[in-house]
């Protein structure tokens, strides 16, 4: 699924770095409306008369910028820092993160100077050196959308694959994944598909590749030699989750059960009230169950609360999948559940 931008806005600067002046020739002669902006932060002239329209339009549009905040923000619990090399992604998850974090900010954002967000993660290293530092790539976003248009993933599982004493980790629903199979990753990159039961790929997953075209591409990776991960998120407990879960597992045995290092990351469902507003007004007819009071709710790392799970219904959420993972991947690493 080639994703194809209705509309490219460049930052001025980003036409000093050869991938900005390459994508502006490349967007232009292919007859994409493009123009420019001073900031990629403040993005004014992407059409829409409503909240949702604003959101649709956003996902649609690519902004081309220089990354100038180069310091790193922590990121647990799956790495040591996030590695910022795109913001948002042209999928439309309903439950989506992001809906939170960016607000109606979901504009598709993409950095030229991957040199320099690199060169600061060597110093990252450098100074936790012998440890081993861990970065994410898909703090805010989901990086391989982009990546036939930017190569920087490529680029960064290079980067990481000369560096001892570093990893590099991502998340992704995208498949697009040919061109990164031969690059020299020395095991440093770890691939994470993000992956659910059909019904809620179907549901809430909108304009992401299906889970077996997912998984077809997990199979690429994993024949390539780059670690590879699953990651199930969000679980929705609603009626049948365990059926449904238990034939996820059974899926993804039958094609990975004996991929040696397999991890697993399980996140149950959560949202903001920040969130739940966006959601609403973004996807008013949502079949997410957002009720705050069927929900606990607690203080999360950044500060703002969010509604969980009640407890009793995590314990038994975490023990069926501990249940599952140990008899479906008796191998395989679980790296955290929350
Ligand atoms: Fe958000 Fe990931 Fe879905 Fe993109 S693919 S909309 S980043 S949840």
């Amino acid at each position: 699924m080639a994703f194809i931008p209705k509309r490219v806005i460049f930052e001025k600067d980003a036409l000093q770095y050869p991938l900005g002046e390459k994508l502006w020739i490349y967007f232009r002669d292919l007859g994409v409306e493009t123009s420019f902006a001073t900031s990629h932060n403040r993005i004014t002239s992407i059409p829409g008369k409503t909240p949702a329209e604003g959101y649709f339009e956003g996902k649609r549009t690519m902004v081309v910028g220089v990354r100038r905040t180069l310091r790193f923000e922590t990121c647990k619990p799956s790495a040591h820092f996030q590695l910022p090399l795109t913001t948002s992604c042209p999928g439309k998850c309903e439950y989506c993160y992001l809906l939170t974090n960016l607000g109606k900010k979901t504009y598709l954002r993409v950095y030229v100077n991957v040199e320099e967000i690199l060169a600061v993660a060597r110093d990252y290293i450098e100074k936790r050196k012998p440890e081993v530092t861990v970065f994410e790539g898909a703090a805010t976003s989901d990086p391989l959308a982009v990546e036939p248009y930017t190569g920087q993933l490529g680029r960064t599982i290079e980067f990481f694959g000369s560096q001892e004493y570093a990893r590099f980790r991502f998340v992704t629903k995208f498949t697009n994944v040919d061109s990164l199979l031969d690059v020299p990753h020395h095991g440093h990159t770890r691939f994470r598909f993000s992956v659910n039961t059909r019904q809620i790929i179907d549901q809430f997953e909108h304009a992401t590749p299906s889970l077996t075209e997912r998984l077809v591409a997990a199979q690429k990776v994993a024949t390539a030699g780059f670690p590879l991960g699953f990651i199930i998120a969000p679980i929705i407990a609603e009626k049948g989750w365990q059926d449904s879960y238990r034939e996820l597992f059974q899926t993804l045995s039958a094609g990975f059960g004996h991929v040696p290092g397999l991890t697993f990351e399980f996140i149950t469902h959560r949202f903001t009230k920040r969130a739940k507003a966006n959601i609403l007004e973004v996807f008013p007819g949502t079949r997410l169950n957002l009720d705050e009071e069927a929900r606990t709710f607690k203080f999360g790392q950044f500060g703002y609360g969010k509604y969980v799970y009640p407890d009793e219904l995590l314990k038994e959420i975490r023990a069926e999948f501990k249940t599952m993972s140990k008899e479906y991947f008796p191998g395989a690493e679980v790296k955290y559940f929350v």
